[in-house]
């Protein structure tokens, strides 16, 4: 069965579903070219200054191994899996799909390392398999993709992001 047939449900639900993402995916390409802008920096520190990082779902989402463990991790969010929280739709696509976001968690290409920086590479991961779901691709599908993107000063992903801020606050350290 191919990934397309495996998230399409054509139920009224799933036809408005798709109409708030295509509203939402407008007002991201007008969110992303304010970025490039440069607007971005400001509400980017606001939001990590106000928002409780909820670690006990994101630990919960880790040790999940069942559909419904993931299910009931994101049930506990107040905000980061909350789609009322700032109308984020795409995030109800972790709840909708729970049994992919597994399938992807038992998935070799998951870092399972102990490392601090293993916790990153999972922060990436899901953000990719939630990008996935997002896009109706299977998440495993969406993590070959990033792993072959070819990056550039374009680049507006988390590591180009941040590397460029690196940047720019060890040039104004000088
Ligand atoms: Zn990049």
């Amino acid at each position: 069965m191919s990934p397309a047939t495996t998230l399409a449900e054509k139920t009224a639900y799933a036809e408005l579903d798709a109409e708030r993402l295509h509203d939402w995916r407008k007002r991201d390409k007008a969110h992303w070219a304010e970025l490039r802008k440069g607007r971005i920096v400001e509400t980017r520190i606001r939001f990590t200054r106000s928002v409780p990082g909820e670690v006990h779902i994101w630990n919960a989402l880790k040790q999940a191994e069942t559909p419904e463990e993931v299910r009931a991790a994101y049930a506990m969010s107040k905000y980061w899996f909350n789609p009322k929280w700032h109308g984020r739709v795409y995030v109800t696509r972790i709840y909708e799909h729970a049994g992919l976001v597994i399938k992807a968690k038992n998935d070799s290409r998951y870092p399972r390392s102990d490392r601090p920086s293993s916790d990153d590479k999972r922060l990436e991961f899901f953000s990719v398999v939630m990008a996935g779901l997002t896009e109706e691709r299977s998440p495993l599908t969406a993590v070959d993709l990033l792993r072959k993107y070819e990056h550039s000063d374009e680049c507006y992903c988390r590591r180009c992001y941040d590397s460029r801020q690196r940047e720019f606050f060890s040039l104004i350290d000088l």
